[in-house]
């Protein structure tokens, strides 16, 4: 079990094959539960940006040329490694990101095992254009090569699990790596780097920390950085985008979400509701495709307001025994009071009606109550900016157009779902939708052999699945004029 008293041993960052402690600003870690600092982490210098980029390249020259099932091997020993200390990393990440222990340990330490298991098989079964002779007398054949270095800048949300989403394509389609975590969150991240340390060889992946605005900037902008990829906000993906420029890099970026939840008159309004309880809520609604936007049409809207209202009333959170709670409190201070800004914003507005929640919970943690915003309009502000906290609006709609053309009015575009029982309706809506993933009658269920990734300002870069490997690849032709 987690507490103020779980053993943080692992605060040094893996540069080549060596630990070291950063030297600059110290980055307060916080418990989010309590607001109590677990320690005070410096971050990187250049040298130590610079060390880490040349101690990757230079492994890029072997482990590039490693075969895939010499790979496949490395990555399912760390997926073993992460297995066998399971607890050990749900305690870390429940103690620095707030969450309940259990369920870090039943949900997101298995997706990270099983998404290093699942790279280490994909990576030994890629498939292309058939080789052949599309012009006479030359034989062409496609090739899928790594890229080089790929410096990997990860959230604080799911920390070790957006790690585990970079690093285990990345690695498997043949690249070596610079990863930093998030300033707030590095604890998992630094445990994994011990037992990477002792799996692969040296400088094939190497962890720095440090804030966005120093460490980040200084590693996006860095010359022998080949690919950028970031799991953050637009705004950091603008400035991703604005330093590949310079030199040309490569760029995968996921950046957040607002999904629409379209619900029509004939749903099974108690699914819908368990749904949006669990996935609306889940990580306190820090997730980039909490399901926080709910269309409802016009026949089931009061019914539905009532009951989500309820439900969500009695999820429990702050409790003392932590296997009691679903979900935690914000990652900060700063995060809570963002979230209470945008529901007193929207709670000034006559048409809308806070029908649970509403406002800080007491206590020294940064914990918001589960909230429902009812009534809220298309151009609400809480409708269209990403909260990124535990709060769920609801609007009226009264035909499918309006419902989808609501839901597609939006700078984003990653996660998305339909709920009816009618199964034409469903597919038809499906396809109209502009979101990278349409889930029918659920939500937030993620597989790692289907893509997750979004369109529009969400991203473009694609995490899970052999198209992951894809984007952390290049295609190549060569072709061999017979003799
Ligand atoms: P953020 O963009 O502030 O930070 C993300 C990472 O980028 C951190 O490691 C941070 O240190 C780094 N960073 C910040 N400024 C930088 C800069 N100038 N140069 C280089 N690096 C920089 O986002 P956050 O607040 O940590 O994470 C929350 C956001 O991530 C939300 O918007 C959420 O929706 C999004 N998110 C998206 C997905 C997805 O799959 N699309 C998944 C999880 C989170």
């Amino acid at each position: 079990m987690p507490s103020n008293a779980t053993h943080v041993n692992d605060t040094e960052m893996l540069i080549g094959g060596s630990f070291v402690a950063g030297t600059e600003q110290a980055e307060q870690v916080l418990a989010p539960r309590t607001g109590a600092t677990i320690l005070e982490m410096p971050e990187a210098s250049a040298a130590h940006i610079d060390a880490a980029v040349a101690a990757a390249e230079k492994a890029f020259a072997s482990w590039s040329r490693t075969t895939p099932g010499e790979r496949s091997g490395y990555l399912l020993k760390l997926a073993d490694a992460i297995e066998a200390e399971a607890e050990g990393f749900a305690a870390l990440e429940a103690l620095n990101c707030g969450k309940p222990y259990h369920a870090v340990l039943a949900d997101e330490i298995p997706a990270v095992v099983d998404v290093f298991r699942f790279f280490a098989g994909a990576a030994r079964c890629q498939i292309g254009s058939a080789a052949g002779e599309y012009l006479p007398g030359h034989t062409s054949m496609i090739r899928r090569d790594p890229i080089g270095v790929v410096a990997q800048i990860a959230p604080w949300n799911y920390p070790l699990m957006m790690a585990s989403w970079k690093i285990a394509p990345a690695l498997a389609a043949g690249n070596t790596v610079v990863l930093k975590p998030s300033e707030q969150t590095p604890l998992t991240t630094l445990k994994l780097a011990r037992l990477v340390a002792d799996i692969l060889p040296e400088g094939v992946l190497n962890v720095i920390v440090g804030r966005g605005e120093s460490v980040g900037n200084t590693l996006i902008n860095h010359p022998r950085v080949q690919m950028v990829s970031l799991t953050g906000d637009i705004a950091t993906g603008k400035k991703v985008l604005t330093a590949a420029a310079k030199s040309v890099k490569r760029t995968h970026l996921e950046l957040g979400g607002k999904a629409p939840v379209i619900v029509f008159d004939d749903a099974d309004v108690d699914a819908v509701v368990e749904g949006i309880r669990t996935f609306g809520y889940y990580n306190a609604g820090q997730d980039c495709t909490a399901a926080c936007r709910i269309y409802a049409g016009a026949k089931v809207y009061e019914r539905l307001v009532a009951d989500l209202t309820s439900a969500v009333s009695s999820i429990a959170y702050d409790q003392a025994d932590d296997a009691a709670n679903e979900i935690g409190p914000l990652i900060s201070a700063r995060q809570r009071d963002r979230v209470a800004s945008f529901v007193e914003r929207a709670s000034e507005q006559s048409h809308i009606d806070i029908t649970t929640g509403g406002k800080m919970a007491g206590g020294s943690g940064f914990f918001y109550e589960p909230t429902v915003v009812a009534g809220a309009l298309q151009d609400d502000e809480i409708v269209r900016r990403e909260v990124f906290g535990p709060v769920v609006s609801v609007t009226r709609f009264s035909d499918v157009d309006e419902a989808v053309g609501w839901a597609n009015d939006s700078d984003y575009g990653l996660a998305s779902s339909v709920w009816t029982k009618d199964v034409s309706r469903a597919m038809e809506t499906a396809a109209r939708l502009q979101y990278g993933c349409t889930w029918v009658n659920c939500h937030f269920m993620l597989a790692n052999e289907m893509p997750h990734g979004g369109v529009k300002q969400s991203g473009y870069g694609k995490d899970l699945s052999v198209y992951a490997l894809e984007d952390y690849s290049v295609v190549r032709h060569v072709m061999v004029k017979f003799a």
